[in-house]
């Protein structure tokens, strides 16, 4: 791991691909540091009667381009500096696929795998009591991230409307269908991850049934790219959980298994790795270093850094986790020709299809999966054409590539909204 925090290094990485490209200084300023952050203490009354008051952030990192949107973790290690680095990768995601939103994010630091259903359910409508203010369907927006889902953003949903006295679905998105959830959500962020890595596999010459792929995490977004490129014709060569991982150079098939033994069964979702057979359990960290062609990491930040770059073998990077890769590592990977398809373009499925499901919550609609996945599909090949444009033949990387895309488009908003020549002769 780098010795600087995840946010530091999200803006020095900021300040570097902003260098390069012909971007006002005031866009990139106005990027540096969030607009609102909001810390709360949530206190939390657990089944034995005991009361614990826990950490919770939400973090309102830029609005130029609209209401800040963005997901919830639930994790030990969240921290103020992790959530405004995800906002600001949040804010460079939705300008990257072109939906009128800025970005937010927002955690507790928590481990939601030692509490009870019914510790969960209070945690839940306890954070959205603390921020019921912060929040709102034209100012914030939240959404399920690690370890939150969709149950959880109903109870959210449900709270916000409770305080508030009217129905108010736009509040949350990524909520269960019966609330005014999307079809196609659960799957979006995989499915967007497919389709990037789809229209890569077209430009780059890559043939489906000899690209072999190592996924690491196997909850939502793990899970579904997995298995929609195991559908495709890619042969899955290793997949992990926080458990470890498991390893068949000749491919494997995927299992959807309950985690019986959990006290949070039927919460989670239920996709795990545990039973696959036929295999070799290896670790985490050895599943990055695979000889593969393409590894997908859709767990955890910071997986890849300067103490391992040097040894990734896999010839491309999908980043599905946000900031797998960290600065540090850039040049190492760039040198050694492997390519990253970087997060902010890889997996904006998600936030797709949130943008969705907000759209028709305003519009009292409920669109069909056909409709959904269409839609979804022309996003995201609009934005990797984009980001290809930038890339192609252009000597940048392909995160750079997208950050020009994003960082254009938020220069424009924010230059619209009050352009700083006005208060200088018309000199920049
Ligand atoms: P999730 O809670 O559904 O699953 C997390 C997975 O990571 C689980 O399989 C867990 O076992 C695994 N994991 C946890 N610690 C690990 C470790 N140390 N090593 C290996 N695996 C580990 O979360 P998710 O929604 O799938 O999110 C995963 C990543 O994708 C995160 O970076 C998240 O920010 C990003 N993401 C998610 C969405 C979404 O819509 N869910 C959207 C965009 C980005």
């Amino acid at each position: 791991m780098a010795t600087n925090d995840v946010f530091t290094d999200a803006l020095s990485r900021l300040e570097q691909i902003g260098k390069d490209v012909d971007i006002d200084p005031e866009a990139i300023a106005a990027l540096q540091q969030p607009r609102a952050m909001l810390t709360a203490s949530v206190p939390l009354r657990m089944d034995d009667g005991s009361m614990r008051y826990l950490t919770a952030y939400r973090c309102r990192y830029n609005d130029a381009r609209g209401p800040t949107k963005g997901g919830i973790r639930y994790h030990p290690d969240v921290s103020r500096a992790e959530i405004q680095a995800l906002a600001l990768w949040m804010t460079l995601k939705c300008a990257v696929v072109g939906i009128p939103y800025g970005g937010g994010k927002g955690g507790v630091v928590v481990d939601p795998k030692a509490l009870s259903p019914m510790e969960l359910e209070r945690l839940s409508r306890g954070y959205m009591r603390a921020m019921a203010d912060f929040v709102g369907p034209e100012t914030d927006i939240p959404a399920p991230d690690v370890y939150t889902n969709a149950r959880i953003m109903g109870w959210m949903a449900d709270e916000y409307e409770t305080i508030h006295r009217r129905n108010t679905p736009g509040v949350i998105t990524g909520k269960p269908i019966a609330l005014g959830g999307s079809l196609g959500r659960d799957e979006a962020t995989g499915r967007g991850a497919f389709l990037v890595i789809r229209r890569y596999a077209e430009r780059a010459g890559l043939e489906p049934e000899k690209t072999r792929v190592a996924v690491q995490g196997f909850g939502n977004a793990g899970y579904h790219v997995a298995r929609l490129l195991q559908e495709a014709g890619y042969k899955i060569v290793a997949a992990s959980d926080s458990k470890g991982a498991i390893y068949s150079p000749d491919g494997f098939g995927l299992y959807h298994q309950k985690q019986e033994t959990r006290k949070l069964e039927g919460v989670y979702c239920d996709g795990s790795v545990c039973e696959l057979v036929d295999h070799e359990r290896i670790t985490n960290e050895e599943l990055l270093e695979l000889d593969v062609d393409l590894l997908v990491p859709a767990a955890l930040e910071g997986v890849i850094h300067e103490g391992n770059a040097g040894r990734i073998r896999a010839k491309t990077i999908a980043e599905v986790a946000n900031g797998p890769v960290e600065a540090s590592a850039d040049e190492t990977l760039r040198e050694r020709g492997i390519v990253v398809l970087p997060d902010v373009l890889v997996n904006a499925g998600g936030v797709t299809v949130s943008y969705f499901e907000w759209v028709q919550n305003r519009q009292g609609m409920a669109w069909t999966l056909e409709e959904v996945r269409s839609r979804l599909e022309a996003r995201m090949f609009d934005a990797f054409d984009a980001m290809w444009a930038e890339f192609d033949g252009q000597g940048r990387t392909a995160r750079a590539a997208a950050y020009t895309v994003a960082l254009r488009r938020i220069e424009e908003a924010l230059l619209a909204g009050g352009d700083h020549a006005y208060f200088s002769g018309g000199q920049r």
